[in-house]
């Protein structure tokens, strides 16, 4: 199906099955859903901009909508451009400019990680910036790493070999947990591939979320240009992220009309870069006993990638390791959009039912693979949250 045609409006049979997955919509009537958000109200939009409607700002990009629609309606990308459009006529506040600009401030974090950590913790002055700034005091900050993993990455011997692969870590694994990023090196290494050291960009999701279309364009455009580099030369582009694997591979095309559709197959999930392995026999299958249970938390934007759960399919290689599916659909932070002071009880009520599968399933740690979602588990459920190239990386570690 044509992106062209995944946008047509006529596709929308009205059936409402959307509504009915919308997380947001499930837990609050501030948004008035994907259906009419999305393709009821673009018929407005493309006749007059000013259509666009602030319940917009509601919709939290997680895609749940797209999964469930039968007709192949992209009713998340519709919400994201009319988002765009209603900045570019109202204007976006201060904390949503900054939120979207993980990046930057990643790099201003630079200037004393332990000290930014420190002053997020203190209630008192995350008080303040809720007052001041609209950012919730109750969710938890994302702790910055004393090294970020490019630093990380340059001090580790160079590995070499004829394999070679790209891997575009994204912001959250190169400013909060490098750790992955060494977990995905040490894994490749195992499997004699090289990991060619380069730095990136921000994908440019959290521009998108907060409706900063243009800014995030310009990014898309740079990026492109970056990878189509490394693809031309025949290396294929590893994420570790679904959600920067889903805006290089979908959201560029969708969104700004970039031509990325040639990069789609080269741009991979680094487990289904290891599935494509196993399946050519090149997987290597000798991994120590990992004695651990864990619970597994798919994010939404690996369900919206409909690549299935390819780390579920190598992490049954690992002997002694269980891992349980929690299936309880969305976490609800979605990014940015639970630090917002009004949308954290929305974020935090969408997350009860990962809390309650926890519970019900006395789960003791979790695996997911994004770094957002990893937050969000750990804040609702104070258990310690992993991404699965970690306990890959400790079953290959002794061999
Ligand atoms: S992207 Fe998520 S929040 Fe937005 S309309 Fe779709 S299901 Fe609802
Ligand atoms: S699920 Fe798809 S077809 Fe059904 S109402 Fe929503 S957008 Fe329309």
């Amino acid at each position: 199906m044509s992106q062209e045609h995944r946008l047509a409006l006529d596709n929308c049979i009205k059936c409402s099955i959307c509504v009915s997955h919308c997380p947001v919509a499930r837990v609050t009537d501030k948004f008035s859903g994907p259906k009419q958000n999305g393709p009821d109200l673009e018929r407005f939009r493309l006749e007059e901009p000013a259509a666009v409607h602030e319940s917009v700002g509601y919709c939290s990009n997680c895609k749940t909508c797209d999964v469930a629609c039968p007709s192949g309606v992209s009713i998340s990308a519709m919400n994201c451009k009319a988002k765009g459009e209603y900045v570019a006529l109202n204007g976006a506040p201060l904390r949503d400019k900054i939120l979207g600009r993980v990046e930057l401030m990643g790099m201003a974090s630079r200037l004393a990680p332990p000290l930014v950590n420190y002053f997020g913790s203190i209630k008192f002055l995350r008080s303040i910036g809720e007052k001041l700034m609209g950012v919730s005091a109750e969710m938890t900050l994302p702790k910055y790493a004393g090294k970020t993993f490019y630093q990380l990455q340059r001090k580790r011997k160079q590995y070499v070999s004829d394999q070679k692969i790209v891997y575009y870590p994204g912001c959250y694994v190169n400013y909060n947990t490098p750790e992955v990023g060494l977990a995905l090196i040490d894994v490749m290494e195992q499997n004699g591939i090289q990991v060619i050291n380069d730095k990136f960009s921000c994908c440019g999701l959290p521009l998108i979320s907060n409706g900063l279309l243009k800014d995030a364009e310009a990014i898309a455009k740079k990026n492109i240009q970056k990878l189509q580099g490394y693809i031309d030369q025949g290396y294929k582009i590893i994420t570790s992220c679904p959600s920067c694997n889903l805006t290089l591979r979908r959201e560029y095309q969708e969104l700004f009309n970039l031509n990325a559709e040639e990069l789609n197959d080269e741009i991979l999930d680094v487990f289904e870069y290891l599935q494509l392995l196993k399946q050519e026999g090149k997987l290597k299958d000798k991994f120590a006993r990992v004695e651990k249970n864990y619970g597994y938390h798919q994010p939404c934007h690996l369900k919206a990638a409909g690549l299935g759960i390819p780390s579920m399919d190598i992490m049954q290689l690992i002997p002694g390791l269980t891992v349980q599916e929690l299936d309880a659909g969305c976490c609800g932070l979605s990014g940015s959009y639970g630090f917002k002071k009004e949308k954290y009880p929305i974020s935090k009520e969408i997350g009860q039912n990962i809390v309650r599968s926890v519970k019900d399933n006395n789960i003791g740690r979790v695996l997911s693979e994004c770094g957002m979602c990893q937050l969000q588990v750990k804040h609702l459920t104070g258990l310690e949250v992993y991404h699965p190239l970690q306990v890959l990386a400790e079953a290959y570690s002794v061999y």
